[in-house]
């Protein structure tokens, strides 16, 4: 009897928590975190022909916002969508624009993307981030007193035919013809921290060709030599350490680390680099040999799932080449599966740090799982081409990072949002429902102006 009344407390409360105007709560979320957005939206740079303005600068970029912190996914969705009464009246009273008579139309936004500079949303995101890593709250997830970034590269688009002047090319034989094709891509690296259960973009650079006639092409780490100055201007003081697939585990790479004073731990692969490989595994057999200083060996045993057995070992101090590097492994074994687990490490290893070292390497996966993965497959559409022209794709890039960061800390910051675990969708349509269906209260307005909220996180 207890227990099936408890179940029915458990639904009540789900329902009313079901009842609550997220509109509200998500404006809250963003007046508390971020209270100055609303007018650094409007302070960008305005390229338009002055006398054809129906719309502020914020208004446009604020709509697209909220579009795609709802996951509406395309630009005809985002008219759709928002085509009410009620969703108009509730962006009147946000924007203290009484005569605005329609949300902008999709090729209105559209418009104004094509010519906004996307430096001057990659200003509002920065400021974004500054707003969320002074918070202490996320200060927990610093290890040895550093964020960690992650480093990673994606594909964002492909087109069959010549997209612009800036498209990257990529040979290839037509399996059914035989014949050699010319595919066209544009492809980004993102520079996300990584603090506990979030991901917050903190740096963009957009992997593309100068011009048509290039002898060589952009790449991921050309790319990652721009985006570390970006980084390092945006954010001088910050501490971060960077982490990074197998393709950074290279001299230039950390040359730029040591100079920028930014950690790394970088996934190393034997046959990236043999001679330091061999160089290491010949210290470490000197170093088994001599004393068990230099290993660490722990079996867990997850309830009702196999053991894992963990053995770390690490060589610290090898000379190489100009360098002195630190390398660190891991072997895991589960069952009679073996996964090894390499990383160059700036910081020396010891008994004491090496599971949390090699822990924080490991997190490099949730740019995929968290960051790129949710953006491409669960409702921001990151695929999607939102506008074919050149800039304006990049200004759709840019809004999907800050709405994916409103939408974390909704998400995972209210603990009445948490508690339901509604998937990204459901949520959406509470979201879309709220702002479309209720017009916030005077009162309500005021809540939303005066928002402190204290993140509830883990
Ligand atoms: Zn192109």
């Amino acid at each position: 009897m207890k227990s099936e009344s408890k179940v029915r407390m458990t639904r009540k409360k789900k329902r009313e928590l079901e009842k609550t105007n997220t509109f509200k709560e998500l404006l809250k979320i963003i007046n508390s975190c971020f209270k100055d957005l609303m007018p650094r939206l409007n302070q960008v740079e305005d390229k338009r022909h002055q006398s054809y303005i129906e719309y502020k600068p914020q208004e446009i970029l604020y709509v697209m916002l909220m579009a795609q912190a709802m996951t509406v996914g395309t630009m005809k969705g985002v008219t759709g969508s928002f085509n009410t009464e009620i969703c108009i009246e509730n962006f009147k009273k946000i924007f203290k624009n009484e005569k605005l008579k329609e949300i902008p139309h999709h090729d209105t936004i559209n418009d104004f993307l094509k010519i906004l500079k996307p430096k001057e949303l990659e200003k509002i995101r920065k400021y974004m981030i500054k707003e969320i890593i002074k918070r202490k709250t996320f200060y927990q997830y610093k290890y040895n007193n550093q964020w960690q970034v992650i480093v990673d590269g994606t594909g964002l688009y492909y087109f069959k035919e010549r997209h612009c002047k800036n498209c990257l090319t990529k040979r290839y034989t037509n399996k059914k013809t035989g014949e050699e094709e010319i595919r066209y891509y544009h492809n980004v690296l993102e520079a996300k921290i990584v603090a506990g259960e979030f991901v917050f973009s903190i740096g963009t650079e957009f992997i593309e060709n100068e011009r048509e006639d290039i002898t060589k092409q952009d790449c991921e780490l050309k790319a990652f030599k721009r985006l570390a100055v970006k980084i390092k201007k945006d954010y001088p003081r910050l501490n971060i350490c960077i982490l990074a697939d197998s393709l950074y585990a290279n001299r230039p790479v950390r040359k730029i680390c040591d100079e920028n004073k930014w950690g790394y731990i970088i996934r190393f692969k034997s046959e990236s680099a043999s001679n330091l490989w061999e160089e290491y595994e010949s210290i470490k057999k000197i170093q088994t040999s001599q004393s068990k200083a230099f290993e660490k060996q722990e079996i867990i045993r997850p309830k009702g799932k196999a053991e894992i057995k963990r053995r770390y070992k690490w060589v610290n101090d090898i000379m190489y080449e100009e360098e002195t590097l630190t390398i660190i492994e891991l072997r895991e074994k589960v069952e009679n599966k073996e996964k090894s687990f390499i990383y160059l490490s700036s910081k020396r290893a010891n008994k004491n740090n090496i599971e949390k070292l090699v822990m924080t390497g490991r997190k490099r996966w949730k740019i995929e799982n968290e960051g790129f993965n949710i953006q491409k497959n669960h409702g921001y559409n990151l695929h999607h081409l939102y506008s074919k022209d050149t800039n304006a794709m990049k200004n759709h890039y840019l809004i999907i990072q800050m709405a994916h960061m409103i939408r974390q800390l909704y998400k995972k910051g209210l603990k009445k949002v948490k508690i339901l675990k509604n998937s990204i969708k459901k949520e959406s349509e509470r979201l879309l429902t709220s702002l479309t269906s209720k017009v916030l209260t005077t009162t309500e307005l005021l809540e939303i102006q005066t928002a402190k909220i204290q993140l509830r996180l883990e």
